[in-house]
């Protein structure tokens, strides 16, 4: 690591590849990474491969996106949010929502500028904003109910502070920000003039009673917020890498910029299936949402009769839970403990966290898997943990 800038040194493990490999090595479920087992539509693999047969996205394609995928963004903006986007100006296309957060902080994060997170955090916020030189502020979400503590928010804001990077959502916690969270976010951004960068993922993954509210249909919100949108998690094709942001064209001309000297282009004729995902009926994302809240139900269910306390989720791919339940201190240890004595791998939150109060005793599970497999999983762990 002598050659790594000192910076990115801390970032030089990925804990999901990390737990990936373990779960291999060891044979065992893999409920860590979050990734669907089973494919999307067939529609967009049919898609995909008439682009690549007809010589549709072969070559570079246009290098801010393919104009119609930049409208399928805009029209699917309007269809779920009432927003008005410009295809032309207000809309990039980027190597999934992954490489436009990176681009986002590039652009607007410049040496010793602060960007507040929310902690625990998805580990790419914090390594993009060693990428731009910035400083991580982090605000906890906090345990045992994981809702972003808003007062340790506006105390965290300094003249420094350039953005605020929020996600729902919500990966790991599973919480969705609520109406009255996202309004007072939306006043303490309008009032220090900040930018947000809101990470939506998730959008579609929301579950019955906790609507996903993007906050840029706040009043004053628009102006200010670049929407991060992924191709990968609205259509279970996580290795397509097709993500996009959304927002006024000022905040995207700068993204632009930055986001075309990373990947320049990528997936053009996955760029095509996209786009014809995104022009699905609404009967499309609510079967999604339905199914995901099932497997949600299944595997929140199979863990509390393994013993363990759960953090109720409320959207995303994942459910936490608390290991003091089962008698351990460190989830760190028991996801170890997991993998070898039960063949079940998890994340442990704490490696997504600065402070270890906040994820110390937390794992993550996901459950974007198959019934089956959930079930075993978790009759894997009542069996070891009995
Ligand atoms: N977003 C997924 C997760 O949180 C995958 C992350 C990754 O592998 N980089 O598990």
């Amino acid at each position: 690591m002598d050659r790594l800038v000192p910076r990115m040194r801390q970032h030089a493990a990925s804990i999901f590849g990390e737990m990936s490999v373990l779960a291999t090595q060891m044979g065992a479920i893999n409920l860590g990474q979050g990734f669907p087992d089973t494919d999307g539509p067939q529609i967009l693999k049919d898609a995909a491969i008439a682009a690549i047969v007809d010589g549709r996205g072969n070559q570079y394609p246009p290098v801010h996106g393919l104009p119609l995928l930049r409208e399928a963004v805009s029209t699917h903006q309007q269809r779920f949010y009432a927003l008005s986007i410009d295809p032309d100006t207000d809309v990039v296309i980027g190597t999934g929502a992954s490489e436009i957060i990176a681009a986002a902080l590039l652009a607007f994060v410049d040496t010793d500028d602060e960007v507040i997170i929310f902690e625990p955090w998805f580990d790419v916020y914090d390594a993009g904003i060693s990428l731009a030189r910035g400083r991580r502020v982090a605000v906890p979400l906090l345990p045992p109910t994981f809702r972003p503590d808003v007062d340790a928010l506006r105390a965290a804001v300094t003249p420094r502070t350039k953005v605020l990077l929020i996600n729902s959502p919500h990966n790991p916690t599973g919480t969705v920000f609520t109406i009255e969270e996202l309004q007072t976010i939306a006043d303490i951004a309008i009032e220090h003039n900040l930018i947000v960068i809101s990470d939506e993922a998730y959008e579609h993954l929301w579950y019955t009673g906790h609507p996903h509210i993007p906050i840029s249909t706040l009043p004053g919100m628009f102006e200010r917020t670049v929407t991060i949108g992924s191709g990968g998690k609205c259509f279970s094709f996580t290795g397509w890498k097709v993500g996009w942001a959304s927002g006024p064209r000022e905040l995207i001309a700068a993204v632009r910029v930055v986001r075309q000297h990373l990947s320049f282009v990528s997936g053009g004729p996955l760029q095509w299936a996209i786009a014809a995902g995104l022009d699905l009926p609404n009967s499309y994302f609510a079967d999604f949402r339905a199914d995901l809240e099932s497997k949600r139900d299944i595997l929140t269910s199979g863990l509390r009769e393994v013993g363990l306390e759960v953090v109720p989720s409320q959207g995303t791919y994942f459910v936490m839970t608390d290991v003091r339940s089962l008698g351990f201190d460190d989830g760190m240890q028991f996801c170890r403990e997991a993998a070898e004595r039960a063949r079940v791998v998890a994340i442990p939150v704490a490696a997504l966290c600065a402070d270890p109060q906040i994820g110390r005793t937390y794992v993550r599970w996901a459950f974007c898997k198959q019934p089956s497999v959930l079930r075993e999983a978790t009759a894997q762990l009542a069996t070891a943990f009995a």
